[in-house]
């Protein structure tokens, strides 16, 4: 039988950025105009299949606002990684990702896979973070960057794939 690998992964990012639309889509293939608003956090489990193993992923999907963020590192703590998702039009959204992505790399496992998704890639008119200035920082802080579409089912699959793939390799 093939080796399962169980991974606890995080979701973390401002509100309504779409982190319960990307666990809702990677895990039941479903999206909802009107997702409604996680409290305190929701945990959800997928598998994928990858060369090396079955990666069982055991997912918290965080509420994003402030009155939670003192909740968030029970969350964070332990996981093997974690996906920081910003609105690729919401400017203040990418603050905030950046702001996580330094919580974590200060005190989340330093062996944790980080990932920083620019979510809503499908509103490219309303675009207001441009891919290239977001690659830009994740290379500087040597995280991985992709841009998804809940919605569209644009690189939801590849985001938790790759994670897996690169958990694995480390
Ligand atoms: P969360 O607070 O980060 O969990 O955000 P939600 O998953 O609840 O989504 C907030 C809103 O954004 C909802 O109205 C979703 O329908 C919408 N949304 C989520 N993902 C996408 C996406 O990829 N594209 C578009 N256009 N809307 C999205
Ligand atoms: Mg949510």
């Amino acid at each position: 039988a093939a080796r399962v690998c169980h991974f606890k992964l995080v979701l973390l990012g401002d509100t309504a950025v779409g982190k319960s639309c990307l666990v809702v889509r990677f895990v039941r293939d479903e999206f909802f105009e009107f997702q409604e608003p996680t409290i305190g956090a929701a945990f959800l489990t997928q598998s994928v299949a990858t060369g090396a193993a079955t990666v069982k992923f055991e997912i918290w999907d965080t509420a994003g606002q402030e009155r939670y963020r003192s909740l968030a590192p029970m969350y964070y703590r332990g996981a093997a990684a974690a996906i920081v998702v910003y609105d690729i039009t919401n400017k203040d959204s990418f603050n905030g990702a950046k702001s996580w992505v330094k919580e974590l790399q200060r005190r989340g496992d330093p062996n944790a896979v980080i990932a920083l998704a620019g979510n809503k890639a499908d509103l490219q008119s309303k675009r207001k973070i441009d891919y290239q200035e977001a690659q830009q920082y994740a290379e500087e802080n040597g995280i991985m960057h992709i841009e998804t579409s809940a919605k569209n089912d644009t690189n939801v699959k590849s985001l938790f794939h790759e994670i897996g793939t690169y958990g694995l390799s480390i």
